[in-house]
């Protein structure tokens, strides 16, 4: 059987040599052009394949999916296919785009668009989105900033990975510029709380996973089913508004802090595409109750970098982390969200929660660089940071890589932030 995979495999459509987007990764997406609306494509080098085009030549036929999946503007229903149509579509899409092929280099034109022509649009309608809070750095970096450094992490940490549900209807594409959120703090706790624009607003650096339509309400998804109903992943930056958000947050979680907007990754990039960059996850101490037990390599090597860019300003990366530092990986963490019965959909996404690391130019939010504010980072301009300020963009980047096997990038995700 044809294996996209394959670390030797090359296209006859030009991928330079430092592309995310080899044909080994062929990630989904939603583009537009001026001439074509709103459609699923997948991107391979600086281009765009138009799978609205390809699925009317046929070529998509008989693996699971129907052809109006490919013409809808979201890709809620190519998801919702599940796993196995899901990979024999990316599969044939490799086949049709090895080196060699010939039935869609006569349509080139037709099913070719460049990366520089197109508008790309939120990926998947997202039904509901939930944060985790998986990162041992964070959360002990948190801990120790709040509460007590001896004790950062709270008693369930190690035994359960954490999360809140988070406002779906919020999440935008990267490039979607952000508000700045107004809202009641309590800057000064000797005094009553004021209103206003918030003033510590922060990124938060996190991976998304985006989900194939789950099991009715009342099952459960275990650890070694997974894999299974996890479709792909993004960039994600989860903005908080940390004034907001401390003022607010007992005893029942983040609300408007967060709710404001979240940005994500416009390519979602499969979990096939990463399965070479499979790695081992920490030794987890305490022992962990068996529904959250899980067997082999659960983790993935994705290397982050966090850039601040300020309005016609030189850029700063201020962090550069690695997924794979989460103490709870994925599958951990659906089968935590499913073990109580919840039902999940195609298109709901799950983010990891900041994924620090544990060195300090390896921490996923300002936060944690500036330690509360008390240790501003200097940017080119001569200006500080120690929060984001309006006409900044936040860009994040992903990618895998290692010697003898392809890169697998996702592109990057940026806000800009306006007052
Ligand atoms: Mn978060």
């Amino acid at each position: 059987m044809f294996e996209v995979n394959n670390p030797d495999l090359t296209s006859w459509v030009d991928v330079p040599a430092d592309s995310d987007f080899p044909i080994q990764n062929l990630p989904f997406g939603i583009f537009s052009t001026s001439e074509r609306v709103l459609r699923p494509g997948v991107a391979i080098g600086d281009h765009v394949l138009d799978l609205t085009e390809v699925a009317a030549l046929g070529l998509l036929d008989g693996l699971g999916c129907e052809r109006l999946d490919f013409e809808a503007t979201t890709l809620n229903a190519f998801i919702g296919r599940g796993k196995e149509a899901t990979r024999a579509v990316r599969n044939r899409l490799g086949e049709l785009l090895q080196a060699g092929a010939t039935k869609l280099t006569v349509h080139a034109n037709r099913v070719l668009v460049k990366q520089s022509d197109v508008t790309m649009h939120l990926p998947v309608q997202v039904g509901d989105y939930t944060d985790f809070y998986s990162s041992e750095d964070h959360a002990r970096n948190v801990g120790k900033m709040f509460r007590d450094p001896e004790n950062a992490l709270l008693p369930n940490w190690k035994h359960m990975p954490v999360g809140y549900h988070g406002r779906a209807s919020s999440i935008v594409v990267s490039g979607t510029p952000i508000r700045r959120p107004s809202g009641q703090t309590r800057p000064d706790d000797s005094a009553p709380p004021v209103f206003g624009p918030s003033r510590l607003l922060d990124f938060e650096l996190e991976m998304a996973f985006v989900t194939h339509g789950g099991k009715p309400l009342g099952e459960c998804i275990s650890t070694a089913e997974a894999d299974d109903f996890i479709f792909g992943l993004a960039l994600f930056n989860d903005w908080s508004a940390r004034d907001i958000q401390k003022w607010e947050y007992v005893p029942l979680g983040p609300f408007l802090g967060k709710s404001f907007g979240s940005s994500m990754s416009p390519w979602i990039v499969t979990l096939d595409a990463l399965t070479p960059y499979r790695v081992s996850g920490p030794d987890q101490d305490p022992a962990i109750l068996p529904y959250l037990e899980y067997e082999g390599q659960g983790h993935y090597d994705v290397e982050l970098e966090v850039e601040i860019i300020p309005e016609n300003g030189q850029g700063l990366t201020v962090c550069c982390s690695n997924f794979k530092h989460m103490y709870w990986n994925m599958r951990q963490q659906l089968a935590h969200h499913t073990v109580n019965g919840c039902n999940i959909n195609a298109g709901d996404m799950m983010a990891s929660g900041t994924i620090s690391g544990p060195e300090k130019g390896s921490f996923g939010s300002m936060l944690e660089i500036s330690w509360r504010g008390t240790q501003p980072v200097q940017m080119p301009d001569g200006s500080e940071r120690k929060f984001i300020l309006n006409g900044d963009t936040v860009r994040m980047t992903g990618f895998a890589s290692k010697p003898g096997a392809p890169r697998i990038g996702f592109g990057s995700v940026d806000g800009k932030v306006l007052g």
